[in-house]
């Protein structure tokens, strides 16, 4: 697939916008891959709209041709789609007990994920305790003790002659005469949905405090899972979703139907049948695993570090001749932000004190910046070159042109000319560093 893929790059043609046509062979693509991986039909179909809405008339990046560049929003509106950063189960503080109930179909995960889970809130510092639930799968039982003896977390059981919903009420009433503060409730599931399950679930759901449901998914399921999901969402709510088994071979578009179909967060993903082998789900990780390009990203990732490299690089170059101007301050800053490491850079100049490093440091301020980006686009364009100082009445308009104070203006020239002499003493600093020689 990702040969298709390169051939398709490599008719398209350099050019500054994506045209609907360069949206619509790239996306032919990405349609396949989404397909390919198991992604709801339906899901792919919406998908693949909402993104060549947003595609056609972007810009191209610079070292991107047209298909990398729709890879490029693709992937980016899949980690959205997915959820953008982790999502952690919300636990209740101090000794309040949460209640988590795990649901599912038979054989997605859910006993090994409850002891997985189990784990993971131990070493929280959390106290669970551990319900059994299913009363029907011969040996269920037994499968969560040793479970949870493999944790070091103790099980609750009433053997397999009560009601479901009459062992959680126990095991909750356990836990708080015990001092635990999260019982999770691993209950039965069933080979298909049905309503006996739905039933189970829903009347302990009417009659324990449960403030977490948590939907346990194969991802090999596949398609299968939207259905599942939507159906558990619809019938008795869920809060979030445990994706198990992907450390096989499935490219996991299961992840991206059901957080497109539920809209709830996916919470970890199971990566083996270990106790250990739970971890957090990272939506950008997950999209580039559904949509299998690796490669295209990480040319992509150097693309977009490329384009970074070359305005410094620019900015170095005019630096060398001296010719800072307040453009270059404004981009200097805003190269300063991305950087993060602003006060580590600082540091390490010589004759740069707290205070002035403070004041600078302080002007990479979201609000701030904005202010002098205003005031650096009220001057002409001999004002922003920054070869001659600034009479009081120039200063005047810019600050009414900006919307600001004067004594803003003033700060912004002390600052730009605090910069500039900066930028003289290390012309290497805002290149890669690393010509920089101690700062690499
Ligand atoms: P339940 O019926 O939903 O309780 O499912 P179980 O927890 O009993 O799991 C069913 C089978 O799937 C067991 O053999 C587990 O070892 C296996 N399993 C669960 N999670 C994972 C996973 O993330 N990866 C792999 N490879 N196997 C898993
Ligand atoms: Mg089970």
């Amino acid at each position: 697939l990702s040969e298709k893929l390169q051939n398709v790059f490599k008719n398209l043609r350099r050019k500054g916008r994506l045209t609907e046509e360069d949206v619509k062979a790239a996306l032919k693509e990405v349609k396949l891959a989404l397909l390919e991986a198991d992604v709801n039909f339906k899901v792919v179909k919406n998908f693949v709209k909402s993104v060549q809405e947003r595609a056609v008339g972007s810009d191209v990046m610079n070292g991107l041709n047209p298909g990398q560049m729709v890879i490029k929003i693709v992937n980016e509106e899949m980690v959205k789609l997915m959820g953008s950063e982790t999502t952690e189960i919300a636990l209740k503080p101090g000794i309040a007990i949460t209640v988590i109930m795990m649901a599912g179909l038979q054989g997605a995960g859910k006993t090994t994920t409850t002891a997985k889970i189990a784990g993971k809130l131990k070493q929280k510092g959390k106290k669970p305790l551990l319900a059994a639930c299913d009363v029907y799968r011969p040996a269920a039982i037994a499968q969560l003790q040793t479970n949870g003896e493999k944790q070091g977390v103790e099980v609750f059981s009433m053997g397999d002659s009560h009601k479901p919903v009459n062992i959680a009420k126990a095991a909750v009433e356990h836990a708080s005469k015990n001092g635990f503060n999260v019982v999770i409730l691993d209950t039965a599931g069933r080979l298909h949905i049905d309503e006996e399950m739905m039933d189970e679930l829903i009347e302990i759901k009417e009659q324990v405090d449960v403030s977490q449901t948590i939907l346990v998914v194969d991802s090999m399921t596949g398609q299968d899972a939207v259905n599942v999901a939507s159906t558990f969402e619809e019938k008795i709510g869920i809060d979030g979703v445990v994706l198990t088994k992907l450390d096989g071979d499935t490219r996991g578009g299961a992840a991206l139907s059901i957080r497109a179909v539920t809209g709830k967060p996916i919470l970890y993903i199971g990566m083996g049948e270990k106790l250990s082998d739970l971890e957090q789900f990272y939506p950008d990780r997950m999209a580039s695993r559904i949509l299998g390009m690796g490669d295209v990203l990480t040319l992509i990732e150097k693309a977009q570090e490329d384009l970074d490299e070359t305005k410094a690089a620019e900015m170095e170059k005019r630096l060398r001749k001296a010719q800072f101007t307040f453009d270059d301050y404004l981009e200097s800053m805003n190269q300063m932000k991305k950087m993060g490491g602003l006060t580590s850079i600082l540091s390490m100049m010589p004759g740069m004190g707290g205070s002035q490093m403070k004041q600078i440091e302080d002007a990479v301020d979201e609000k701030k910046m904005a202010r002098i980006e205003a005031m650096i686009y009220s001057m002409t364009a001999r004002e922003r070159s920054g070869q001659d100082g600034l009479s009081p009445s120039r200063k005047r308009r810019i600050a009414n042109g900006a919307g600001v104070d004067i004594s803003d203006v003033n700060r912004l020239v002390k600052q730009f000319d605090q910069m500039k002499k900066m930028m003289k003493q290390m012309p290497g600093m805002m290149g890669k560093g690393k010509r920089g020689g101690k700062f690499g």
